[in-house]
């Protein structure tokens, strides 16, 4: 007899931190609890503390100007 290898795929649903619900279909069984989602992650929303880091950023310019300069 052979065994059926192939995996079942059957919906599933991924519930985000951020309240996101994803629908989808994987080999696991059950629902899963996300930390993050494409929906909230930083990397995709671009909301990644820009202003706590804009002073640093600055400075950070400020130098590199003046090391510019005085290489001419
Ligand atoms: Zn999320």
């Amino acid at each position: 007899m052979k065994p059926e290898i192939h995996p079942e795929y059957q919906a599933v649903t991924y519930t985000c931190s951020c309240g996101n619900v994803i629908e989808t279909q994987s080999t696991r069984s059950g629902d899963m609890a996300l930390d993050v989602c494409s929906a909230c992650h930083p990397f995709y929303t671009g909301k990644q503390k820009q202003a706590d880091s804009g002073g640093q950023i600055d400075k950070f310019k400020q130098r590199f100007g003046m090391m510019r300069s005085k290489k001419g």
